[in-house]
């Protein structure tokens, strides 16, 4: 297993800890122009690391971007309406510094006593953050005397407060990147087999390099939601008015063949959910995959199809998850994603099953199965996820691999 740099054994007493944190959270506006957070997991998460470094008597200093300034400042994209919250959430007061370089910064630094915590302002309010600029790593580097990186979910972004601090300060995964890492791991570096993964979602183009991965490494991969609809398509399959990407066929073919050389098998569904209108509780019908109407749209997999992925899971040790099954929003689509979910979170509680999921809807789809604590891990990261299901290598976990590994 690769070795990464960890907190383990470090002496923080009195040291300056540039933190890089994940706080780009969802926030909603009331009239009087409040901002309101409206999902605190994110900040939730940074706890155990913050509260490490604050109680060994280091400064902790917090760097984060939030939403796209694209090097400029601007005002509705400073991190300061969020910070009563992330004050409340983590238990501690926190100071606020109005830059993340210069004598802003460097004065706000300079009033910490030992365990105290800070945050600064977005780091991409200067170009030089999303160009990794050198110059601009130096004025972050020098607030700092040792660089924490836990915010994997920008870790698919080489920047210089991911990437960039790196080549200035020596370098450690935080405890949530630590146990982020550790369950990628479980989950696709070095899992236990059988490994089976879930697929679904919209489109088969935004998660072509995803498949072409997947194929090479798993031993069955479940593809649901629209991008199943394609696979259908591309096998003859009538699938009337569904969401189907028709110009893929030649690519679901190239799939379909190398994960047949790679000994990969593929699930699609057998029945599916079908309706003529894609709105909450208007009347549906279960149908076998060859007998869609042209006038009626697939929007779930059926009973069976749920029978057969249980199926698999049950004689699965590892389950990568991304996507849902159907178009989980609208009652009743949701069922089979819900079903499949539980059925996973229960094979994880009774310890059969090393249960991994991430990647945008994915989160809300399993909170909406009710399952978000049953799973052996959930990421909250969207691209970085989806990267690591690619097989890339991420610039902002490679700086934190111990040298030689
Ligand atoms: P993605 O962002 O690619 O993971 O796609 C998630 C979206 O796919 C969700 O909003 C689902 O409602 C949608 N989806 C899944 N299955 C279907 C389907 N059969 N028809 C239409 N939309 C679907």
């Amino acid at each position: 297993m690769t070795q990464f740099n960890i907190l383990d054994d470090i002496d923080f007493e009195g040291k300056r800890v540039l933190v890089r944190v994940d706080l780009n959270v969802p926030v909603s506006q009331d009239e009087a122009g409040h901002v309101k957070v409206t999902d605190i997991t994110r900040m939730q998460r940074i706890i155990p690391t913050i509260n490490e470094i604050s109680d060994a008597g280091g400064k902790v200093i917090l760097l984060a971007h939030f939403g796209r300034p694209k090097g400029r400042i601007v005002p509705e994209m400073s991190l300061a309406p969020i910070l009563s919250t992330l004050s409340k959430v983590i238990e501690k007061p926190i100071a606020f510094g109005t830059d993340c370089i210069g004598p802003m910064a460097e004065a706000a630094v300079d009033t910490m006593q030992n365990g105290d915590i800070l945050l600064l302002e977005n780091t991409r309010f200067h170009a030089g953050e999303e160009a990794n600029d050198d110059g601009f790593s130096a004025s972050l580097a020098a607030n700092g005397d040792i660089f924490v990186s836990d915010a994997f979910s920008a870790s698919h972004r080489a920047h210089a407060s991911t990437v960039g601090l790196a080549s200035r300060l020596s370098a450690f995964a935080g405890r949530t990147m630590q146990k982020e890492l550790e369950a990628l791991e479980a989950g696709l570096g070095n899992p236990e087999h059988p490994l089976v993964a879930v697929v679904g979602g919209a489109k088969v183009s935004t998660k072509l390099d995803l498949l072409k991965n997947l194929v090479l490494k798993v031993d069955a991969l479940v593809i649901g939601g629209g991008m199943a609809n394609t696979f259908l398509a591309a096998q003859g399959y009538d699938v009337g008015q569904s969401l189907c990407e028709h110009d893929l066929a030649d690519t679901v073919m190239e799939i379909l063949d190398i994960s047949k050389e790679a000994g990969c098998a593929i699930i699609l569904p057998d029945d599916c959910v079908i309706a003529r209108e894609f709105a909450a509780n208007v009347s549906f019908e279960i149908v076998k995959v060859d007998e869609v109407p042209s006038d009626a749209m697939i929007l779930d997999a059926g009973p069976d199809t749920v029978h057969k992925i249980r199926g698999w899971f049950s004689k699965s040790r590892t389950l990568i998850w991304n996507g849902p099954l159907g178009a989980f929003e609208i009652t009743p689509f949701d069922r089979a994603t819900v079903d499949a979910a539980q059925f996973a979170a229960a094979q994880t509680k009774a310890g059969k099953l090393v249960s991994v999921a991430g990647g945008g809807d994915t989160v809300s789809a399993l909170n909406h199965a009710g399952v978000a604590d049953d799973f052996t891990y959930i990421s909250t990261a969207g691209g970085a996820f989806l990267e690591w299901m690619e097989g890339k290598e991420l610039p902002g976990v490679a700086v934190l691999q111990k040298s030689g590994s």
